[in-house]
């Protein structure tokens, strides 16, 4: 259940953002997220609900935006994509070494909150 985790982490940023803007209310919360990190998406918006009852972002809406993985061979410089479950074996698949670097898809961020 690493979704919690990532809730409360999500939870405190919207807070300290939406303190800073003075907002009374935050109306919904726009998230990129790479695909490494596996999240569910009901289980982060059922998680970001009841962690932030009491908050001013109770009935924040949940956008989120999922980023594929991309990687780059460090070999043969070929940029593909790779699935969740191929993380632990990143072959290139046209020269079959194992340096690949990860270009996207590890990001975590707020991209935009609507606060009102
Ligand atoms: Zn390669």
């Amino acid at each position: 259940m690493h979704e919690l985790a990532i809730t409360k982490e999500l939870i405190k940023s919207v807070l300290q953002f939406a303190e800073e803007a003075r907002a009374q209310k935050v109306v919904a919360v726009h998230l990129s997220i790479g695909e490494t990190y596996g999240v569910v998406e009901d289980l982060l918006t059922k998680a970001f609900h009841h962690f932030s009852r009491d908050t001013i972002c109770a009935d924040a809406r949940l956008d989120i935006l999922f980023k594929p993985i991309c990687v780059k061979c460090t070999g043969c410089d070929s940029v593909y994509y790779l699935k969740t479950s191929a993380l632990s074996d990143m072959t290139c698949p046209q020269c079959g070494c194992h340096n690949s670097q990860i270009l996207s898809g590890d990001e975590f961020c707020i991209d935009n909150l609507e606060i009102v």
